[in-house]
């Protein structure tokens, strides 16, 4: 029976929906009402399915619809922040479940790069302890609306107070702080696939975020900057297409790979389909990795219809959402579904 491809309508589901049309899936795009007129205006749904919020996506008569549908959904970032969940869900979902739920614990996180041997940002365990430029990052701080910038123990109560004050985080929150080397550097986002059909890592599509208002601030005279006390947050606003120095991207496949040989210990059969690192190359090009994503990030969005490194790969427009549909196409055709769906 023909297979579907459904996604909820956010973060990279227009991608997601053009790949699946590309490769010969029938789509669904599962939005709220507000989100709808975006999918309209596409029309890479076959089918809308509109829910009052994200999680009626976990009701029996809905999962029942879409098992009905032949449907397998595309995780991506809202739907790992939203339904977090994943357990309750039974209706097939492309990619590895557990690397999903490592990569929203931070600890965990870490512990996955450390393993492969990447080089990470200092942490500070105490306050006490900072002697450096640091980013200060609070669990409940979306989109770095909260996180801010110090440099010593004096400037980090200081600021801390100042976000209480603004009802950023909660006064009991104060030491649960993440603090974390700041590097200074050029930030980039590397979008890899990695796939069970050929056994390789991919890279799919590099990128830089868009941040409001880190990036809003180099456009003010200095002198502005100390009077307004403005403090940079990292709310994304959207992200642009990077080419990298060819040489750099000895050390951005090494880790992908790394990282991936990794995956396999934490949960069988590793790493499946599209992962992200986030990384500062900082001025002697050393690759700092600060996060990892265990599925399609938005940044891959700016590689539709091909990235340079994607139509280098396949020589044909190749994109992440059409990666992952061709994946599952291969996958379908060679028996091998189960290696990809969990
Ligand atoms: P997301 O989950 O969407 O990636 P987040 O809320 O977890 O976002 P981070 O990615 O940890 O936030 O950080 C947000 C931004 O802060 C990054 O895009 C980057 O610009 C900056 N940043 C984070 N950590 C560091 C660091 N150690 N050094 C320099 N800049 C950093």
């Amino acid at each position: 029976e023909r297979l579907t491809i459904a996604t909820l309508g956010s973060h990279s589901a227009l991608n997601i929906l053009r790949g699946a049309k590309d490769e010969g899936f029938r789509t669904i795009c599962l939005c709220r009402e507000r989100e709808r007129i975006i999918y309209e205006s596409f029309g890479v749904a076959d089918e809308i399915i509109e829910l009052g919020d994200y999680s009626d996506l976990l009701d029996k008569s809905m999962q029942d619809e879409l098992i009905e549908k032949n449907a397998i959904i595309i995780p991506h970032g809202t739907f790992n922040a939203y339904i977090g969940r994943l357990d309750e869900l039974r209706v097939p979902v492309f990619g590895n479940r557990v690397l999903m739920l490592w990569e929203v614990d931070r600890e965990k996180q870490r512990k996955w790069l450390l393993d492969a041997g990447l080089t990470l940002p200092r942490t500070f365990e105490r306050p006490e302890d900072i002697d450096r430029l640091v980013i200060v990052k609070y669990p409940g701080a979306k989109g770095g609306m909260g996180y801010f910038l110090a440099s010593s123990p004096e400037e980090f109560y200081e600021k801390a107070k100042q976000m209480v004050e603004k009802g950023l985080i909660d006064a009991g929150d104060v030491e649960n702080a993440h603090i974390q080397e700041y590097i200074v550097g050029a930030n980039v986002y590397f979008s890899f696939f990695y796939s069970p059909v050929f056994g390789r890592v991919e890279l799919i599509a590099v990128d830089r975020r868009y941040e409001s208002s880190a990036d809003g601030l180099g456009r003010i005279p200095a002198e502005q900057q100390l009077k307004a006390e403005i403090t940079p947050t990292y709310t994304v606003i959207g992200n642009f297409p990077v080419v990298l120095r060819e040489s750099l991207l000895a050390q951005a496949i090494k880790a992908a790979r790394s990282v991936v040989e990794v995956s396999k210990q934490i949960a069988y059969p590793g790493m499946v389909g599209p992962f992200c690192l986030e990384a500062v190359f900082d001025e002697n090009a050393r690759m700092v990795v600060f996060e990892i994503s265990a599925r399609i990030v938005a940044g891959s969005n700016v590689g539709i219809p091909a990235s340079p490194y994607s139509y280098v790969l396949f020589g044909e427009p190749m994109y992440m959402g059409r990666r992952i549909a061709r994946e599952i196409r291969l996958a379908a055709e060679k028996n091998m579904l189960e290696e990809v769906i969990y």
